[in-house]
């Protein structure tokens, strides 16, 4: 197809292939589609340049191109999908829906062999299939240390697992680690919590959803925070750490002490705190803090 017959009519594309494809060029186009599933304003100048590379042609022009097909208009500044552009955005959504479902019980598996190394391989495969290399659900991109991260938690031994069956332990561990190596959060149905931990968490008055979730995100937050105290510890860059408490509503009086100040490395008291009576449990996070050149000198 020549430039000139891309620019200026006659290049109909073709939606269902475009959603169907695994070149990443093709896929892109429907995805930015999917963006304007409901009215939404153009992207920012720099996410424009980031999809511009790998878009077949500059992200101005794709716009120009899916209004041209009828795929697009615009109202009241806000770009929206046409109902015949619909069907693509749903059979690429599907698709997408469809590869997150295959991929998550095969993370699982590698978890249960504690093999996290292959489970990241795993996440970063499924990430570099996406148009722009990143999931919509996923975290940031992983650090280098991610996956021996996520193997503390599968090997961790800690008072927040004291009273819990070998059991639910493990299928904590699992469901803590699972989250780590996404770097995603996720409550689940009722129906999918083994009945030990139901039992053994019914005494923190959380739903059983939300107790578990909880009790696996201190889990997380736990090994995370034992790391950013480690590196910090060992570095000489960084002198204090700061407490910070994930939400500020409803602290027990332990974590309201602590949150917001900040202690010299050595002398930061240690998370979670056992003191701590907040539903959830202890949230509070070390945050590192970072000295300008002059002030640290
Ligand atoms: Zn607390």
């Amino acid at each position: 197809m020549s430039f000139l017959k891309k620019l200026f009519g006659g290049a109909a594309l073709d939606g269902s292939k475009l959603a169907a494809s695994t070149d990443k060029a093709e896929m892109a186009q429907i995805e930015l589609l999917a963006h304007f599933a409901t009215p939404n304003a153009l992207h920012s100048d720099g996410d424009q340049t980031r999809w511009s590379r790998i878009l077949p042609q500059p992200y101005a022009e794709t716009i120009k191109l899916f209004e041209k097909q009828g795929w697009l208009q615009m109202s009241g500044g806000k770009y929206q999908a046409t109902a015949s552009a619909q069907p693509f955005v749903e059979q690429y959504r599907k698709r997408q829906a469809a590869d997150k479902s295959a991929v998550l019980p095969k993370v699982r598996k590698a978890l249960q062999g504690k093999d996290t190394s292959e489970a990241l391989e795993l996440r970063r495969a499924y990430e570099s299939r996406q148009p722009l290399g990143i999931a919509d659900w996923t975290g940031p991109e992983p650090q280098l240390s991610h996956s021996a991260l996520t193997r503390r938690i599968l090997f961790m031994q800690h008072w927040l697992l004291d009273g819990l069956s070998k059991e639910s332990v493990e299928w904590l561990k699992l469901y803590a680690a699972e989250q780590h190596l996404w770097g995603a959060n996720w409550k689940l149905k009722p129906e999918e919590i083994p009945d030990s931990v139901q039992t053994e968490l019914a005494g923190s008055g959380l739903p059983v959803s939300e107790a578990a979730y909880w009790k696996a995100y201190q889990m997380a937050l736990y090994v995370d925070n034992h790391e950013t105290w480690q590196r910090c510890k060992g570095g000489d860059h960084v002198r204090r750490i700061e407490i910070k408490a994930l939400q500020t509503e409803n602290l027990c009086p332990a974590c309201a002490a602590l949150n917001g100040k900040d202690f010299l490395v050595a002398r930061t008291p240690e998370l979670p705190l056992k003191e701590c009576t907040c539903p959830q449990g202890c949230l509070l996070r070390y945050e590192p803090v970072l000295e300008s050149y002059e002030t640290a000198n």
